[in-house]
């Protein structure tokens, strides 16, 4: 396997991924939405809400709100020494919001939660949690846990992680009269004409809709659009929770020992019917 970093950033990592088949891909992106941890809100006691909204919709906001996680400083509340359901500082984070419209109607963002750590903040100061008219109050003490997508969206690391196949576009130069329909009609633009001759301007954002083929005017098309079933452009976004480097790394550990697990349990059960 090589795999070749297109474009990293703090949110976005784009990497091309050779020598490897879909099930390889697939369950690399799998691992990534259902297992790799983050810290969300799971429990909320409200102790005063004049808004609105009920409390179980304020408690599902503050949930959705992504939090900026420390993988090392905290255990999964499954695996924490503590055993307890109310958990420890191990394996729990209390954040409290306090807010009151004196003045008159304003918006309650996630900046105003107050956390414990400072490490475990929202990962942004600008998400809405409620609108409160004068006079208005929410007041609450929020539990943020680690936890797996698997369990809840919530915990997905990610806002988005797909792949696709590499694409590869060939152009018969021969047949090709350059009459620019292929390049007209790419969504991607993709496709450019330079003087008499078309060139791929940029083959990565090829969608492989196939639109160029069937708008070119020979038979058979003299553009060819295809994949290698061999290499994928694995994308991934981070909600901000994670870096996306760290999202990857843990993925592939995890991957990587549930696969060792697979292999013992398969020596075991040869070992028992040899
Ligand atoms: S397959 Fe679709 S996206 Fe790719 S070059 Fe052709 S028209 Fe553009
Ligand atoms: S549509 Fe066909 S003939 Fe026209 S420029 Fe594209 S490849 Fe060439
Ligand atoms: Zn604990």
């Amino acid at each position: 396997m090589e795999i070749e970093v297109l474009e990293k950033n703090d949110v976005n990592m784009r990497l091309l991924i050779r020598g490897v088949d879909t099930p390889f891909v697939n369950a690399l992106r799998r691992t990534v939405l259902a297992e790799v941890p983050c810290m969300a809100i799971d429990e909320v006691v409200i102790i005063e809400n004049s808004s609105v909204l009920q409390d179980e919709i304020i408690a599902h906001r503050l949930g959705l709100i992504p939090l900026k996680t420390d993988l090392n400083g905290y255990n999964l509340p499954e695996e924490c020494p503590c055993k307890s359901e109310f958990g420890c500082n191990l394996c729990r984070v209390s954040l409290t919001l306090d807010a009151e419209a004196k003045e008159g109607t304003r918006t309650v963002y996630s900046g105003e939660l107050i956390s414990e750590n400072p490490d475990i903040v929202p990962v942004s100061d600008k998400i809405p949690i409620v609108k409160l008219v004068k006079e208005q109050k929410l007041k609450l003490e929020a539990y943020a846990r680690l936890g797996k997508g698997k369990k809840h969206a919530k915990w997905q690391p990610v806002s988005m992680c797909t792949y696709k196949y590499y694409p590869q576009i060939k152009i018969d130069s021969k047949r090709c009269d350059a009459c620019g329909k292929c390049v007209e009609i790419c969504p991607r633009k993709v496709l450019t004409k330079n003087v008499n001759k078309i060139e791929v301007r940029d083959l990565i954002v090829c969608t492989l809709c196939q639109d160029c083929m069937d708008v070119c005017p020979q038979n058979p098309p003299a553009i060819d659009v295809s994949w290698d079933e061999n290499t994928f452009i694995f994308n991934l976004e981070s909600t901000g929770a994670l870096p996306p480097k760290r999202i990857i790394t843990e993925a592939i550990k995890i991957l990587d020992k549930r696969l060792k697990e697979f292999i013992k349990h398969v020596k075991v059960k040869t070992r028992e019917k040899s």
